[in-house]
């Protein structure tokens, strides 16, 4: 998978390997923000499913469990913003408007 940068001015440059990783390619800060996006999926996924099992059992009649839901939803919610935001601090400080993969 190559990776490149589209920058501000318009110019389409493939960014150096900036780490010693052997496990992927591209900049350690892309690859990290990649897993974390995993994780936040795959976290949505489970939440996902928990409610449908919740609903199905005939809807949230234990408070405690919709509490609980509710919770880890806030929970998920505010950690993507935290990595979206970093995603876009890191951005902005390498002019990239746009990442091609
Ligand atoms: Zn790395």
């Amino acid at each position: 998978m190559t990776i490149q940068y589209q920058l501000a001015n318009g110019a389409i440059v493939k960014p150096a390997k900036d780490c010693n990783c052997v496990t992927h390619e591209g900049p350690h800060w892309l690859h990290m923000d990649r897993l974390d996006a995993d994780s936040e999926r795959a976290e949505y996924d489970l939440i996902e499913a928990e409610l449908a099992r919740v609903e199905a059992d005939g809807g949230f009649k234990c408070l405690q469990h919709k509490s609980n839901i509710n919770h880890r939803m806030v929970h998920l919610a505010k950690r993507a913003m935290r990595r979206l935001q970093e995603k876009k601090r890191i951005m902005q400080s390498l002019q990239i408007v746009r990442i091609i993969t």
